[in-house]
């Protein structure tokens, strides 16, 4: 339901519990987090972002990058095993989502005859595990591989995505779910509006419907799912908090 990402100088887990907590009123039933400091650390829990955050207290949050998220449940009841971020097989690739795909029982059915296991019961699992099998058997990039699995889903997601190999990397992509970039000094937000962003720059671009945003080493980059480079409309917005 409600998306939060970070890429920067900040410490990534308070812009992003913040920025939950701004997204609250969107409704939600779970939340979690995921962050990279030489490992990926996943934090999750069924209830509130305050519960949350009194489970993660004395845990390690330093982390320069992560991913935020509060679950409204379509495929699988609210528990702390179906919130999100959730974890691809090899254990690299961690995946936020907002939406449904339509087609994830039959890319399911693929995947397990391919030897993949699933801890969740949400089409997300299916769609982050989806991208690695492209990911890890076709040799091309991480967002090269989203790409191609946007090109093969059905349904509609606003998704952001972090990998264990490439702390400087962040991916986010949408259809049929708002997703906005903020662009700071030397830091990239993501939110599903933008109110979790405002109070740190008023810089944004509003990803259009089929596009990708690949944050990698200080660049945004654009791109459509038919592989068309896109010219960032940067736009200076004026909301107070
Ligand atoms: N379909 C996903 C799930 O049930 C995402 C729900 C959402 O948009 O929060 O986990």
């Amino acid at each position: 339901c409600g998306i939060v990402g970070y890429l920067g100088h900040r410490e990534a887990y308070s812009v992003i519990i913040k920025g939950l907590q701004r997204l609250e009123y969107r409704g939600y039933d779970s939340a979690g987090v995921a962050l990279l400091n030489g490992g990926l650390n996943v934090y999750k829990k069924k209830g509130k972002v305050a519960d949350l955050h009194d489970f993660v207290k004395g845990k390690d949050v330093s982390s320069n990058i992560g991913i935020g998220h509060t679950r409204w449940a379509t495929h699988g009841e609210p528990n702390d095993k179906n919130a999100h971020p959730h974890v691809s097989n090899s254990g690299k690739l961690a995946m936020i989502h907002n939406g449904i795909i339509e087609n994830y029982s039959s890319l399911k059915t693929d995947l397990i005859k391919k030897g993949f296991d699933f801890k969740s019961d949400t089409d997300s699992e299916v769609f982050i595990n989806f991208i690695e099998d492209i990911y890890l058997n076709s040799g091309v990039s991480l967002a090269e591989a989203v790409r191609l699995a946007l090109n093969k889903v059905v349904g509609a997601y606003a998704i952001a995505i972090i990998s264990l190999e490439d702390p400087n990397l962040l991916i986010a992509a949408r259809k049929g779910s708002p997703l906005v970039v903020g662009l700071g000094k030397g830091e990239f937000f993501l939110a599903s509006d933008a109110t979790p962003i405002i109070e740190y720059t008023n810089e944004v671009v509003y990803l259009e419907d089929q596009e990708i945003a690949i944050i990698k080493d200080g660049h945004l980059t654009i791109k459509s799912v038919s592989d068309v480079e896109m010219t960032p409309y940067v736009q200076t917005i004026d909301i107070q908090l």
